[in-house]
C-alpha cells in the first residue's frame, strides 16, 4: 500500500472551476491535497482558493497538459472538463464530440505518456439511457439516448482500452442529478443558460422567471411527473476524494453510481421549494420534454460497500436550503 496519507499528493483537477469541480477542489484542499486547476473558463468561474494553482488552458492541448503533469509532478488527475447540456448536445453534437471525446483523448494521452496513469472521471447516469431496471446498478446496459450520454460512454470506453494497453487506472463516477451548493454559500450552481430544475425553480421564486413549466404529468410515476435522484454536490466531492484514495491504495479500475437511492417527483420538488423558501410558484403543467425517462434512481450499494461512501448532505431539504442560500444570497 502506498503511503499517500503521509505524503501530500498532487492532483490536477481539469474543469476545477466548474460546478462540481470547484466543490471538489475545496474538499481536496481541506484534506491537504496539493491542487492544480486546469480550466478554459468556458463555463467555469475562477473562485481563487488559497494554496490552489490555477492554469487557464484546455484539456485538448496535449503538450500543455503533459507539461503541467510533469512540471507539477502530478500524482493523479480528476477530469470534470466537459460540456453538459443534453439539449445542446442534440442540436450541436459536433461540439460535444469535439470537447468531451476528441479533447478528452488528448488529456488521456498526456496522462499515460507522462506516466501519471491515474484518473477519476465525471461520468453520468445518462450513459444508461432508458434503463430496463430501476434502481439502476452498474451492471445495467449502457445505451445512451443522446449525444451527451454517448460522449460520456466513449470516454469510459477509451479509459478501459487505455487500461488494457497502457496500464491506465481509472474510476468512473456516474452521477445522478447533481444539486445543492456548498454549506457556506461561497460556491454554487451557475449555468448559462440554466436548464436544471432546482436552479430554475429558485429563479422563479426570486422573480427572475415568470412561470415554472412541469415537463410531463402523464409518466408512469406516483403523481405523473418524472422521478429523479438528486445528489448533493458536497457528497459528490467526497466521493471523488474516496475514488482518488482508492486508486492510490488499490491501483485498480472501477465504476460507481452516485445517487441517494431515493427518487422525488417534479411536483414533490415544487412543494419542497415552496415550503422552504416560503414563496409561491406560478406553475404550468406542460407536455413531456423529449428524451426524459420516467424514473432515474441509483442503486448506490457498490459505492457504499467498496468506497465506504454514503450520501450525508443529500436530503431534499438540505439540497434546496443550500441552493436557496446560494441563489438568494441570503
Ligand atoms: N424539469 C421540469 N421543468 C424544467 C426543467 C426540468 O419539469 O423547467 C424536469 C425534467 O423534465 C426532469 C427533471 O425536471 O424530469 C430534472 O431535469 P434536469 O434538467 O434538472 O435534469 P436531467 O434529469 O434532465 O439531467
Amino acid at each position: 500500500m502506498n503511503n499517500y496519507r503521509e505524503s501530500k499528493k498532487k492532483i490536477l483537477v481539469a474543469g476545477g472551476a466548474g460546478y462540481i469541480g470547484s466543490h471538489t477542489v475545496k474538499e481536496l484542499v481541506k484534506r491537504d491535497y496539493k491542487v492544480t486547476v486546469l480550466d478554459n473558463l468556458s463555463n467555469g468561474h475562477m473562485t481563487s482558493l488559497e494554496g490552489v494553482k490555477y492554469v487557464n488552458g484546455d484539456i485538448g492541448d496535449y503538450a500543455g497538459v503533459k507539461g503541467i503533469l510533469e512540471s507539477e509532478e502530478i500524482d493523479a488527475v480528476i477530469n470534470f472538463a466537459a460540456l453538459a447540456y443534453v439539449g445542446e448536445s442534440v442540436s450541436n453534437p459536433r461540439r460535444y464530440y469535439d470537447n468531451n471525446v476528441v479533447r478528452g483523448k488528448a488529456l488521456l494521452d498526456a496522462v499515460v505518456d507522462s506516466g501519471v496513469k491515474k484518473i477519476v472521471f465525471s461520468s453520468s447516469c445518462a450513459t444508461y439511457g432508458i434503463p430496463e431496471k430501476v434502481p439502476i446498478s452498474e451492471g445495467e446496459k449502457q445505451r445512451p439516448v443522446n449525444p451527451y450520454g454517448w460522449t460520456k460512454l466513449m470516454f469510459e470506453q477509451m479509459m478501459k482500452d487505455y487500461d488494457q494497453a497502457y496500464g491506465l487506472k481509472y474510476i468512473s463516477l456516474r452521477y445522478f442529478n447533481a444539486a445543492g451548493a456548498d454549506a457556506d454559500g461561497t460556491i454554487g450552481e451557475e449555468h448559462d443558460p440554466e436548464t436544471h430544475v432546482i436552479p430554475i425553480l429558485l429563479q422563479n421564486t426570486l422573480g427572475l422567471r415568470k412561470q415554472f413549466s412541469v415537463f410531463g404529468t402523464d409518466y408512469d410515476t406516483r403523481d405523473g411527473s418524472c422521478i429523479r435522484d438528486y445528489i448533493h454536490v458536497t457528497d459528490l466531492a467526497d466521493a471523488h476524494i474516496r475514488a482518488i484514495e482508492y486508486l492510490f491504495e488499490r491501483e485498480t479500475s472501477d465504476c460507481f453510481n452516485l445517487g441517494t437511492g431515493d427518487g422525488i417527483t417534479v411536483l414533490e420538488l415544487i412543494d419542497a421549494v415552496q415550503r422552504i423558501t416560503g414563496r409561491k410558484l406560478n406553475v404550468s403543467l406542460e407536455g413531456r420534454r423529449p428524451g426524459d425517462p420516467d424514473v432515474l434512481v441509483a442503486d448506490n450499494s457498490k459505492a457504499r460497500s467498496v468506497l465506504g461512501w454514503s450520501p450525508v448532505h443529500s436530503s431534499i431539504d438540505n439540497i434546496i436550503e443550500t441552493a436557496w442560500k446560494w441563489h438568494s444570497g441570503e
